[in-house]
């Protein structure tokens, strides 16, 4: 688990509001804010409510739903990718290529399976499609 960022607005902000600018993004606070906790140069997983509770390190801090919303806009604009989970909440990635995950719903922790563990998967895609990506989600729990 990443540790918990304690003093998010001693971040610089310049980084982050570039990349909202680069990804179309207008720079308001609170996106700069949240950008500031979420691309600290470590790919993570996160949900809506993780970010909520980092982010009351702000000066300002945001309501859940404004960190829904902005996560969920991020994902649009190309900065996060979703990943749906059946029966779990929505998690967010910041490693945004296809990749696979392990997620151990007893702990809710969400992580990427190492890349020399994802075996070559060969399936045809059915006649008038092409496969987009291949999103696996291996459940684990706790023996
Ligand atoms: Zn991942």
């Amino acid at each position: 688990m990443p540790a918990m960022i304690k003093h998010v607005a001693a971040l610089p902000a310049a980084p982050a509001r570039a990349k909202l600018l680069e990804a179309g993004l207008r720079p308001t606070r609170q996106r700069v804010d949240l950008a500031k906790i979420l691309f600290n140069g470590e790919d993570r997983h996160f949900t809506a409510e993780m970010i909520h509770t980092e982010s009351r390190t702000v000066r300002h801090p945001p309501s859940l739903a404004t960190v829904y919303n902005t996560l969920h806009l991020f994902a649009e604009h190309g900065l996060l990718r979703e990943i749906a989970i059946y029966g779990a909440k929505a998690w967010y990635d910041t490693k945004t290529g296809p990749h696979f995950h392990f997620y151990r719903g007893d702990r809710e922790e969400l992580f990427d399976i190492p890349d020399a563990m994802v075996p070559l998967l060969n399936i045809a895609a059915p006649e008038g499609t092409v496969i987009e990506a291949i999103d696996v989600v291996v459940r684990l729990k706790g023996v």
